[in-house]
């Protein structure tokens, strides 16, 4: 069923609730493609009553970013989610979830700072403000996010643990089209020789790991293979290669550990994020790891 007033949702979810139904809860901001669906069907073997919400998110987008030219395609999502067998998919208008103009935020200190944050101040706010609605609403016992947005996935557990909200959060692997390119929803922005270009996004972290596993521990020398398999590949444009501990995104001299190496860059207008989360010891072979599970 899709649903899209907040009293209707709860009306419903209450009713499961009150049957014994776990619920599992895919938050997405639609323009729904194979990396939504690795989320919805994890979701999916993780509770009862599976629930997918479609909203585009303004107060996540920053001025002169992509609001108002995301992508939207809410029949043909509403029919994907159908055919993926979820139970309830959330559809609200931005006055049902912004009413009257937001003056109550969530924030998270620290973790926010680095990366992304950057280069799109007040972005985590509104992820973290929308996803604390959300699970008010929703009050989901799991909820499942994507690590291609690691850093967001990150925000969110800090959030779900200061705040105590009881829900386990799931993570799906990044989810790539053939030539490596991370699932996106802003990939349709490319044009066809920016699409071409994008393949080295994913390529260059894949340099970056290869240099690990002759042996390279210097974080600045990873992240400078990065950089420099980007600019040899047409890509000039890059906001950050970085590579960080990936509990908490703190710097590293010496690569030890879990870590993220993270990349930021633009293709024309389309801003890209990839990163690859991997397991490196002191010897060995470098293994690509889940941020948390
Ligand atoms: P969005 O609609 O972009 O807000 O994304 C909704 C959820 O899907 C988020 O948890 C994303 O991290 C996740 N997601 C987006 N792209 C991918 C991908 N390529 N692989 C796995 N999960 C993804």
């Amino acid at each position: 069923v899709r649903v899209a007033s907040i009293a209707d949702l709860r009306g419903i979810l209450s009713q499961h609730r009150a049957a014994g139904k776990t619920i599992s809860f895919v938050p997405t901001m639609g323009a729904l493609h194979d990396g939504h669906r690795s989320c919805i069907e994890i979701a999916g073997k993780h509770g009862d009553i599976l629930l997918v919400s479609i909203y585009v998110n303004p107060a996540q987008f920053g001025p002169g970013e992509d609001y108002e030219k995301y992508p939207r395609n809410l029949e043909a999502d509403v029919e994907l989610c159908r055919r993926l067998s979820c139970d309830i998919v959330f559809t609200p208008e931005d006055r049902e979830m912004y009413p009257v103009p937001q003056n109550a935020w969530v924030t998270v200190d620290g973790l926010t700072q680095p990366l992304c944050g950057r280069n799109r101040p007040g972005h985590f706010r509104g992820v973290t403000t929308v996803v604390a609605k959300l699970f008010n609403i929703v009050n989901p016992d799991v909820a499942v996010f994507g690590q291609k947005d690691a850093q967001q996935a990150l925000v969110i557990r800090e959030m779900v643990r200061r705040l105590d909200f009881p829900v386990r959060l799931i993570l799906s692997p990044t989810i790539r089209e053939a030539d490596g390119l991370a699932v996106s929803s802003r990939n349709k922005y490319l044009s066809g020789a920016e699409r071409g270009k994008a393949a080295a996004v994913h390529q260059s972290l894949q340099a970056g790991r290869k240099l690990l596993e002759t042996g390279e521990r210097d974080a600045v020398a990873v992240t400078r293979c990065v950089t420099d398999h980007l600019l040899a590949n047409g890509i000039d444009h890059i906001e950050y290669a970085e590579l960080l501990a990936a509990d908490d995104l703190s710097q590293l001299n010496q690569v030890r550990g879990k870590v993220i190496l993270a990349v930021a860059i633009k293709l024309g207008k389309t801003r890209l994020i990839d990163n690859i989360v991997l397991t490196v010891e002191d010897a060995g072979p470098v293994e690509e790891a889940m941020l948390f599970s």
